[in-house]
Order: C-alpha cells, then structure tokens, then sequence
C-alpha cells in the first residue's frame, strides 16, 4: 500500500517503462557517452569522471519528463540522490552552483 504523494503527476506504468526503456538506449549513445565523458557533474560541476556520473532526468519521469536529449544531463551519484523527484526549480545541490542553461 503506497501512499499518494499530492505532488506527483500520476504516470502510468507503461510510461514509466517506456521512458526507462528510452533512457537505457539513450545510454548507449554516442551522445550521451560524449557529454559523460567531460566527466562533471551537470548540476554541481564536480569532476567525478565519465565512470560517476549517472543520467538524471531535469524534469523526472514522474512528474510528466521525457527521456530526450534536452531533458537528460549527467549528474554525480549525490546530486542525483539528492534531486530524486524535484523539478530543477524545486531543488540546486547545497553549496554547489546551479548552470546557466
Ligand atoms: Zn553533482
């Protein structure tokens, strides 16, 4: 039993699963592996290395992002853990600083 979160835009499984499904393939992309490989950290610019930086959705999946190329950038383990479910406005990583764009 889950308790419903207010905030959340309800998004069906099969979204879910369609934009997981989307995401893993963008990963395989010769894009996205030429933006991991600068190595920072999209949100606090930390230079973590292309090995630790994960893929972030700017606006999750669950409150209505797409898996596309303006809405995935490479953020560092703790950063993502950090924005988990917040919208970029929402949310900028403590003591780090937040991009132009
Ligand atoms: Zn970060």
């Amino acid at each position: 039993m889950s308790e419903p979160v207010p905030f959340l835009v309800p998004v069906d499984e099969s979204r879910l699963r369609a934009e997981r499904a989307k995401a893993r393939e963008l990963r395989r992309s010769a894009w996205w592996k030429q933006k991991r490989s600068r190595g920072r950290c999209y949100y606090c610019d930390a230079d973590v290395g292309a090995q630790g930086l994960t893929m972030d959705h700017k606006v999750p999946i669950i409150r209505g992002g797409r898996t596309t190329k303006g809405n995935v950038v490479p953020a560092c383990k703790p950063c993502n853990d950090a924005k988990k479910h917040s919208l970029p406005s929402e949310w900028a990583p403590a003591g780090g600083r937040t991009h132009a764009d």
